[in-house]
């Protein structure tokens, strides 16, 4: 009997290999949440929510029931609506400007980093207009955003700083926690993220406690008390379930950053001059939710990996800008070039807890032969600079 046939040699991220590593644990969670009944609320969320808030080194942290979720109601806490512009970055998931969209303010994009594809910060001075209300930096493939010089011009406009740090459980930026910057900051619990649960998930978390109530109402049909409804609000709490499994996984969460850790190390070791490998800025502590690479001819290279079994990914194939659902925001194709071209050329390798050392070294080979065969074995430099 056979059930691998279609499986890669080597999957794009293992969440069958994290389950049985937890089985006994998240099994055991399961049922004490289906014997105990309470599945709305209750323990298990309030518990979470402070243990995660501990984690984050943050006093608040409010379940809801997805990153996009979380974003939202971010927002929505600090009154961002219509006639309001939030500035975020080209080069991101879809989620973060839908999430701006959905409150009726405006997304306004700026360029990412040529080196890093996260927010450039030099670009947000010309993006700022008097209905600037929110910056939303986005710490991208577990990458920390240059938070200093994006502080600084957040302080001098008195902007409100809301973090995408769906993708970022755990990095660290000048030794501080991303999620502690901003006002508020956003994490997604989506399962393949590196603290992700078995259905949607996300958290808002904030050092103040009334943004963090008001998000806690939003969440919860805007009641302070049962059937007393303060405001319109919405259902979009965390589930008890999650919150008792996402309680489980919290505790390998530095475990598992760390083997991420120990995984890029290797990719950059191995990894074969002709691609281009991330950059660490120093003074950066990223979790390496993505492995992104980059090399001129990715649609080859990654044809010829899903041939050698090996699964990739691109994150993301089409900028904001140029996605249908955000025409109505005006921009057109040049408009970030540094995004545009990146969108081109990255390609995101393997890259989960389980991950071992042969499959990495299997990836680099791969990769090697593919340049050899296309008569590049050297030329571009590894690292940009
Ligand atoms: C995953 C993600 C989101 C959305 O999170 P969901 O939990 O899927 O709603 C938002 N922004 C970024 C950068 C993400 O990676």
């Amino acid at each position: 009997m056979s059930t691998t046939t279609n499986q890669p040699r080597v999957p794009f991220v293992d969440l069958a290999a994290q389950y049985a590593s937890l089985a006994a644990e998240v099994n055991a969670a399961t049922e004490r949440v289906l014997r105990g009944t309470e599945y709305i609320l209750g323990s298990d969320v309030a518990a979470f929510e402070q243990e995660f808030a501990a984690y984050c080194e943050v006093d608040h942290a409010v379940g809801v029931d997805s990153g996009t979720s979380a974003l939202e109601l971010a927002l929505r806490a600090f009154g961002i609506g219509p006639g309001d512009e939030v500035i975020t970055v080209a080069n991101t998931f879809v989620a973060t400007a839908f999430a701006i969209s959905y409150t009726g303010a405006t997304p306004v994009l700026v360029d990412a980093d040529p080196i890093t594809h996260n927010i450039d910060p030099s670009q947000l001075a010309q993006a700022i207009t008097p209905r600037t209300r929110a910056i939303m930096p986005v710490h991208l493939y577990g990458q920390p955003a240059d938070m200093d010089p994006i502080l600084e011009i957040a302080r001098r406009h008195d902007l409100i700083v809301i973090e995408d740090a769906c993708q970022a459980h755990g990095a660290r930026y000048k030794g501080q926690r991303v999620g502690t910057f901003g006002h508020a900051a956003a994490f997604s619990f989506y399962p393949a993220k590196n603290l992700g649960a078995y259905g949607d998930g996300g958290m808002v978390v904030t050092n103040n406690a009334e943004v963090a109530e008001t998000v806690r109402r939003l969440s919860n049909y805007g009641q302070r008390e049962k059937y007393h409804h303060d405001h319109l609000g919405y259902n979009r709490r965390l589930d008890t379930l999650q919150a008792a499994l996402l309680r489980v996984k919290l505790q390998h969460l530095d475990e598992w950053n760390a083997a991420r850790r120990r995984h890029a190390a290797r990719y950059a070791e191995v990894l074969p001059e002709g691609v281009v490998i991330p950059a660490v800025p120093e003074d950066i502590e990223p979790v390496w939710h993505l492995y992104v690479i980059r090399v001129p001819e990715r649609d080859a290279l990654r044809a010829f990996l899903a041939q050698r079994g090996i699964a990739t990914g691109i994150h993301y194939p089409v900028p904001i800008h140029l996605q249908p659902a955000c025409q109505d925001l005006g921009y057109q194709r040049g408009h970030f070039p540094v995004t545009e071209e990146a969108a081109g050329q990255i390609l995101s390798l393997p890259m989960y807890a389980e991950l071992t050392n042969e499959a990495i070294d299997y990836v680099a080979t791969s990769i090697r032969e593919f340049l050899a065969q296309s008569g590049r074995s050297a030329g571009l430099a590894r690292v940009a600079d």
